[in-house]
């Protein structure tokens, strides 16, 4: 059964050239979702900042649903797997990097992935997520890698709402922490954001929706984020379990209810096409959306 709820043309508004880019794309649209699967690949262990709503031992929420852990695989045993499952799932059509940690915080191994399979398997559609802190300072190896969309996970503007999401960054060798951590991680988002549009990549914009902390701000982040080009906004809700990052632990933070999340969403999509089957999938995903045959991939299987 399908939860994607209305099925209208989500991408009708976008231009042509971006249309034709994200058809067949199963986490753009909700009809290729029906068609086409996609995987991602855990190759990502570090991270480069602290999100309190993070536990390491999870795959990153940038875009991924904490709560499994992945196998964090080589390069080349990651090109092995996807090589596998292409062979038995024919509708495969994206690949992904998105952790367990930050893709662009593990430059050399996702970068080592993405040259590997342009070159074994061109036909599949590259993909990464990112929280956007080492972003602009990887712009042209993004374009030299044929990576078709980013994925920024955005979660403010304003430095003091980042300061209660973002303990620290780790950035020029140093750990920063406070307001002008996120000031940093902002400013960074923001020009990864501008220089990936600039160079004609597709940019989605994650936001995860944190009651009482950026819940009042993000139709605001929404605003902007389409203004300087992004092509979708999603939000996803804060998943708060004791196991996931000290939000819950330490600070007794809240998820948002289904109907809050609703509301939020109906107010961005004033502004902007929203993307609402997005499953938060595992970082190790495999197949359709809304199904994982991930176990049936693992190192033991495919080797
Ligand atoms: Fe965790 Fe992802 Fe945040 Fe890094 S960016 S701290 S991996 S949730
Ligand atoms: Fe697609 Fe969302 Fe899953 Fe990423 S997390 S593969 S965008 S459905």
């Amino acid at each position: 059964a399908s939860a994607c709820g209305s099925r209208q043309d989500e991408l009708a508004h976008l231009p042509e050239a971006i249309r034709a880019k994200v058809h067949n794309h199963p986490c753009f649209s909700e009809e290729a979702h029906h068609h086409y699967a996609r995987m991602h690949v855990a190759v990502a262990p570090a991270c480069n900042i602290q999100c309190h709503y993070c536990n390491r031992k999870y795959d990153c929420a940038n875009e991924s649903r904490p709560g499994v852990v992945s196998e964090v695989l080589t390069p080349e045993q990651a090109v092995k797997k996807v090589l596998a499952v292409a062979a038995h799932i024919p509708q495969m059509s994206v690949l992904g990097i998105a952790g367990p940690g930050d893709p662009l915080a593990n430059p050399e191994r996702t970068l080592a992935t993405f040259r590997a399979l342009s070159e074994k398997a061109p036909d599949i559609k590259l993909c990464l997520s990112t929280n956007g802190l080492a972003l602009p300072g990887l712009v042209d190896e993004i374009c030299a890698h044929n990576i078709d969309h980013v994925t920024i996970t955005i979660n403010c503007l304003d430095p003091d709402i980042g300061a209660e999401i973002y303990p620290w960054i780790f950035w020029n060798h140093r750990r920063i922490k406070g307001r002008r951590a996120a000031e940093i991680l902002i400013e960074q988002q923001q020009k990864g954001l501008e220089a990936l549009v600039a160079r004609g990549v597709l940019v989605k914009v994650n936001s995860v929706m944190i009651p009482g902390v950026n819940d009042a701000h993000l139709a605001e982040v929404s605003r902007v984020v389409k203004a300087k080009g992004a092509f979708l906004h999603n939000v996803m809700p804060l998943i708060a379990k004791p196991e996931h990052g000290t939000f819950y632990g330490l600070m007794g933070q809240r998820g948002p209810t289904p109907q809050e999340l609703r509301d939020l969403q109906d107010a961005c999509a004033g502004d902007m096409r929203m993307m609402r089957h997005c499953r938060q999938c595992r970082a190790d995903a495999v197949g359709m959306l809304g199904e994982d045959r991930s176990a049936d991939f693992t190192l033991e299987k495919i080797a």
